[in-house]
């Protein structure tokens, strides 16, 4: 049987002809966009510092045409880079091919992105994949997963001092910041927070009424704070004894960031699950939990979760071309290389105090609680960063930043905190 649908076909063609998102959207200056901005949009993220409109490679253009260097990469988002032409080419076919289908049917690139992911992240047999759209829905994931641990007899959940995990209800009472989370008390309940890196205190907690213990390898939103391998190490021992999961969420380490597929891949301990997202899809929302061997992955079984967009074929294509590329493009080694080379470049520098992270994840402190006018200095002169902290920088730029780009924000970084001081 056939459905002629020539006809419509057709029509579709004629209207897309000559016709972009930004000639639908219209023309302004960032000023005007800006006022538009604040009468249309909510206010959760505050005033945009800019507008922008166009980007390729490490390199974004805002509405007035002014050029940046973007050091953030939408947060640890955009790996290969603003529109790279191979990930770029491979999302537009799959559109063109094939763009959605709900989760009563699967398409080849879910399947092959669920392999592809579970060969990754080297995960023994039995081992399985939910796909979500963004890091907070990968953590809600864990978290109910965590409720069926011991057929959901256990009801302490641990994170740590400083964690991020995410905005939606469950993810949030995993998120420590109170600011974020006194707002919408109560939140879902038995999470306990415990002091950072403290392995005494991790022993302490964790015990057989504990479901989980949620970790960051590298806490970024807290300012770039990594947990040491002697940590990890004693998370999975305390874990396994207690029958815990013990669940990392990479959504910001993960994909490359810190120069390997994973950042907990040097601890050389199996968790019971993963969360990524952030880089996944290289700029198109893409997240994702791993659950780790047979047990863990039949915690979750048909009907107790599920999301329309999950796992999305556009999506997936998306993840898939952004994970061939790391892969083929040499750019793990980018990433350590110079990674290595901003670090060092960053110690030398006066005012600097203390600089940490791994690859291309890299915070830095200052000597005065002047980071959020070093991003504005910053952008000033061209350049995108962030201030996690009063006085942090955070840096997660595009993996495929070149040396020679690394070098231009070392040489200009001194004027920026001088800039900064004087503003003060
Ligand atoms: C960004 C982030 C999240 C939340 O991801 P969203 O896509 O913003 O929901 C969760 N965990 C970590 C570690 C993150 O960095």
């Amino acid at each position: 049987m056939s459905h002629p649908d020539a006809e419509l076909v057709e029509s579709k063609e004629t209207v897309a002809k000559e016709t972009s998102a930004s000639e639908i959207a219209g023309q302004g200056s960032g000023a005007e966009w800006l006022s538009r901005y604040s009468s249309s949009l909510m206010g959760v993220f505050g005033t945009p510092q800019r507008v922008l409109v166009r980007g390729a490679g490490c390199l974004v253009w805002d509405a007035d045409g002014k050029e940046y260097l973007d050091l953030l990469g939408g947060i640890a988002v955009n790996a290969m880079g603003h529109a790279h032409p191979f990930v770029t080419s491979v999302i537009a076919s799959q559109l063109a091919t094939l763009g959605h289908v709900s989760n009563f049917f699967t398409s080849p690139t879910q399947i092959a992105l669920a392999e592809k992911l579970l060969a990754l992240t080297k995960a023994p047999v039995g081992s399985k994949v939910f796909f979500a759209n963004s890091g907070t829905e990968a953590n809600e994931a864990a978290f109910k997963l965590a409720r069926r641990n011991s057929s959901g007899n256990r009801t302490k959940i641990i994170a740590l001092e400083g964690a991020f995990h995410g905005r939606t209800m469950g993810a949030l009472a995993l998120t420590a910041k109170e600011a974020y989370r006194t707002p919408f008390e109560p939140l879902p309940g038995g999470v306990v927070h415990i002091p950072f890196g403290d392995i005494e205190a991790l022993r302490a907690a964790v015990d057989d009424s504990t479901a989980a213990v949620f970790l960051e390898p590298i806490q970024g939103e807290a300012g770039v704070r990594p947990l040491s391998t002697e940590y990890l190490q004693a998370a999975r021992e305390a874990c396994t004894a207690a029958g815990a999961l013990l669940i990392l969420d990479e959504v910001q380490t993960g994909i490359g960031r810190t120069g390997k597929w994973l950042a907990s891949e040097d601890a050389g301990i199996v968790p019971d699950a993963i969360t990524l997202a952030k880089g996944l899809g290289g700029g198109f929302p893409v997240g994702a939990l791993i659950t780790f061997g047979e047990a863990t992955s039949s915690l979750l079984s048909a009907g107790q979760h599920g999301t329309t967009f999950g796992g999305n074929p556009v999506a997936t294509a998306a993840a898939l071309a952004t994970l061939h590329a790391i892969e083929n493009q040499g750019v793990l080694e980018n990433v350590r290389t110079v990674g290595a080379f901003l670090r060092e470049g960053l110690a030398k520098i006066d005012g600097v105090t203390e600089v940490r992270g791994e690859g291309l994840l890299i915070g830095f402190d200052l000597d005065a609680d002047v980071a959020p006018a070093v991003v504005q200095a910053g952008l000033d002169a061209g350049f995108i960063v962030n201030s996690p902290g009063p006085r942090t920088i955070r840096l997660a730029p595009p993996l495929i930043l070149s040396t020679e780009q690394a070098g231009l924000f070392l040489a200009a970084l001194p004027q920026l905190i001088q800039t900064a001081k004087e503003s003060q």
